[in-house]
């Protein structure tokens, strides 16, 4: 684990300001801002380009989309022969997102999810996907100990209520939401795909993991249509298929949490995927008490997490990039690499901490050189 020292002022930060720096004077030595993909909003403006490495790189043709999916901006960018035939994959890409969304939405009265925190009673029917989607929750879960927990509705709920209407909620209203939480307190069975609530008031949220798989199962979709280089980014969830045109690494910049629109690390990476979670996206505070309170619930206090500001994860696979970033985000550097290690070798994060120290996984480092 290799720390970098607190900081007090972030601006002020030696660190970010050199990578800054480099970034810049590597870009523009480089005649553009190509292929440096910043996740999050300033993500679709700096991810143009990419391509441009070799002849054969600029003889492909590019495809680039946004739209407001997921509550985000989900862009999808495609190189390679035929303009129809990217354009159709694009399409089947962003129209994979929309199946997606209408299985796991929260917002959507619809989905099955909604129908499904709907039930009467303790137990329901689900589809192959719901199944397969909260048994791989809850391996994460068990893995992490509890800190990755799609049972946290209640909780969310709460916290998004006090968000809206600006009052903290009490200590009982928290202790009666976090009853009807527990990933423990779900059970399915099997064969007949039947999901059981063990406490009544139970309900599921997906909101840590649902935008990762989307962009994973878009991904999907790109690898199927027969496009071997390209990117989905949902707001900073962000799946590389393959490599940039002429075979070199994507070039991501990862945001710094307390200065938008400013990149604090480039990572560079083919064929994987990249997630970042933070408290900064939405938070609760109260005006005049300071207690900044994340949106982002531990299962454990039933209040936002404390231990981070925000979490980079690089995994094989989005969904899993996506839950791990939660996950360490309650879990903290401490907990959060040992648990990494131990049980997600695949996996690499980089955590800052509250004291905006940057905490790299031991393998990270590999994905921060071209
Ligand atoms: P993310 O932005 O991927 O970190 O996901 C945060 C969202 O996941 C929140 O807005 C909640 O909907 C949900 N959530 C909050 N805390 C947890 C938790 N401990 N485990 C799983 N999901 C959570
Ligand atoms: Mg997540």
């Amino acid at each position: 684990m290799k720390k970098f020292p607190p900081v007090n002022d972030f601006n002020n930060f030696n660190f970010h300001r050199k990578q800054r720096r480099t970034v810049l004077r590597e870009d523009s030595k480089r005649g553009s801002l190509r292929g440096v993909v910043c996740l999050a909003a300033i993500a679709a403006a700096l991810a143009a380009g990419g391509a441009g490495c070799s002849k054969r790189a600029e003889e492909m043709r590019k495809y680039e989309d946004t739209r407001l999916k997921m509550g985000t901006f989900v862009t999808v960018t495609l190189y390679g022969e035929g303009e129809e035939r990217l354009k159709e994959v694009g399409e089947a890409a962003f129209a994979e997102i929309d199946r997606v969304n209408s299985v796991f939405s929260l917002y959507d009265e619809g989905s099955e999810l909604s129908r499904l925190n709907r039930r009467e009673g303790g137990a329901v029917g689900v589809s192959d996907e719901m199944a397969e989607m909260i048994e791989r929750s809850v391996e994460i879960s068990r893995a992490t100990g509890g800190a990755f927990d799609v049972t946290m509705e209640p909780l969310v709920h709460l916290w998004r209520e006090a968000r809206e209407s600006g009052r903290r909620p009490g200590g009982r209203q928290i202790a009666e939401a976090k009853r009807k939480t527990g990933y423990k307190k779900l059970r399915i069975q099997g064969k007949s795909l039947v999901l059981s609530f063990l406490e009544s008031g139970m309900s599921l949220d997906f909101g840590a993991i649902a935008k990762g798989y989307a962009v994973e199962r878009a991904a999907g979709v790109v690898r199927e249509g027969g496009v071997e280089s390209g990117l989905v980014n949902a707001g900073g969830d962000i799946r590389a298929v393959g490599a940039k045109p002429g075979g070199g690494p994507w070039v991501l910049g990862i945001q710094n949490p307390r200065k938008r629109k400013s990149v604090l690390l480039k990572v560079f990476l083919k064929d994987a995927a990249v997630a970042t979670s933070g408290d900064y996206e939405q938070y609760f505070e109260e005006e005049g008490k300071g207690r900044h309170e994340s949106h982002i619930i531990d299962p454990r206090t039933g209040h936002g997490t404390r231990k981070t500001i925000s979490v980079t994860v690089i995994a094989p696979d989005a969904a899993l990039a996506d839950a791990l970033a939660t996950a360490l985000s309650v879990l903290g550097p401490v907990e959060g690499l040992e648990v990494l290690e131990k049980s997600f070798p695949l996996a690499e994060a980089l955590i800052v901490t509250p004291d905006e120290s940057l905490v790299f996984s031991k393998g990270f480092k590999r994905y921060t050189e071209p």
